[in-house]
């Protein structure tokens, strides 16, 4: 495993480089023969506050041993499938497409939402980035995901060697069961990449609030799988070859009920515009209405900040895509734009600044050429480099800066090579 480790670091080394990743793999022999297992893990709406020795041993140990962010910053919106596209492609939201969990087409007028299998499997909506999956199988990998955004529909007409669709109901152990049998395959043909989500800590987040018990029961269910993953690897001899590299999309705020800015009257006087998108971020479509007029009416409302999208603060790098509304409003934290007058929930809610703390994210990387190292706030837009890299292939262009692999990746001086 030691020279598995050495080569496995040079070839990333000279990735760094802007050689062919691909080209020298093949020119290595030892790379030819050993074969690395990366395994991206999601834990929807998990916040690094919810990692400790007491609730969630697993990912505590894992942290220790590895490196872990202070906080994994979301691409703007704070939502679960714009920044799950974004960890798999390094694009932001406003390249990559898929701009939040519900959007309209305005070349097409279709409309996307998360619930809607229709939506989910066609196609049109993930074509603008290629995925880590695709361009893992394009350059001879393998790659099989558990659940991912966008996994579930040919994308560039490629699809995950594996894949499910999604079910919200199966249990961790099909979960797990499922995806070490991928992994029980002869060498040549398990995968390479392999994806697995888990959204407890998300829903128990959105129905009780983050501190809730509901939330750390379900971030210590969540943790006993991550332990009983890594204990099965360790068994099957796999784990002095595997990376994980555990992540959130985003974390979660308290929502109090009464904290609602009611939107239903706010455009009565522009008949044909519309909310397209209501929470804590919120878009309104104009569809032919003056946007000057529309803007003085939003202004009225408390709690929230609205822009015309090409107006959106530079550091959101958000705003230029034709899904995204002509007008753009974020709530203050623990706010949500809603229209309806009923509305009693959730406690929890994200969708928020993605600099605020209560939305940060996690990441913690744990592997054989891992260093151990406490790292700052890591912009998510870098996870896809590091993942490129741990692959041994050539990435896409994307919109990260490849600042996370120097931090990460053991030197190969420090790695205690022969
Ligand atoms: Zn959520």
């Amino acid at each position: 495993m030691r020279s598995f480790s050495t080569t496995a670091l040079l070839v990333a080394v000279s990735c760094w480089g802007g050689l062919s990743c691909a080209v020298l793999a093949q020119a290595n022999p030892v790379a030819n023969t050993t074969k690395p297992l990366v395994i991206l893990v999601s834990l929807d709406g998990f916040k690094p506050a919810y990692v400790s020795e007491a609730e969630t041993p697993h990912l505590f140990h894992l942290a220790q041993q590895g490196s872990q962010a202070k906080g994994l910053i979301s691409a703007f919106p704070s939502l679960t499938f714009p920044n799950h596209v974004t960890l798999v492609t390094g694009q932001t939201p406003d390249h990559h497409g898929i701009v939040n969990n519900t959007m309209t087409d305005s070349a097409t007028t279709q409309r996307f939402t998360l619930g809607s299998r229709e939506a989910v499997e066609n196609p049109m909506w993930w074509q603008e980035a290629r995925p880590l999956w695709v361009t893992l199988r394009q350059q001879g990998k393998i790659a099989s995901t558990l659940f991912w955004p966008g996994s579930e529909t040919p994308i560039q007409g490629m699809m995950p060697n594996d894949w499910l669709r999604y079910n919200h109901d199966m249990t961790h152990q099909a979960r797990l069961e499922t995806l070490l049998g991928w992994l029980s395959r002869t060498e040549a043909q398990r995968p390479d990449f392999v994806t697995l989500y888990f959204s407890d800590v998300d829903s128990a987040g959105h129905s009780a609030g983050p501190d809730s018990e509901a939330v750390r029961s379900a971030t210590r269910k969540v943790d006993q799988s991550i332990g009983h993953l890594v204990e099965t690897l360790k068994q099957r001899d796999l784990w002095t070859r595997t990376t994980l590299v555990i992540v959130s999309d985003h974390g979660m705020a308290s929502a109090p009920p009464q904290k609602v800015i009611q939107v239903k009257t706010a455009l009565a006087a522009f008949p044909d515009a519309s909310w397209e998108w209501l929470g804590a971020t919120a878009g309104v479509r104009l569809n032919g209405e003056p946007i000057q007029d529309v803007m003085t009416a939003l202004s009225t409302l408390s709690h929230v900040a609205c822009w015309p999208k090409a107006l959106l603060p530079a550091r959101f790098r958000f705003g230029s895509h034709r899904r995204i509304p002509d007008i753009v409003c974020l709530s203050d934290v623990g706010y949500s734009v809603s229209d309806n007058p009923e509305r009693k929930g959730p406690l929890g809610q994200h969708g928020y600044d993605p600099e605020l703390t209560d939305m940060h994210g996690i990441l913690i990387v744990s592997g054989p050429h891992i260093r151990q190292a406490q790292l700052g706030l890591v912009n998510n837009l870098e996870v896809y480099g590091l993942l490129v890299n741990l692959l041994n292939v050539q990435g896409e262009k994307n919109d990260g800066e490849n600042t996370l692999s120097p931090l990460v990746l053991e030197p190969a001086s420090a790695a205690g090579m022969p």
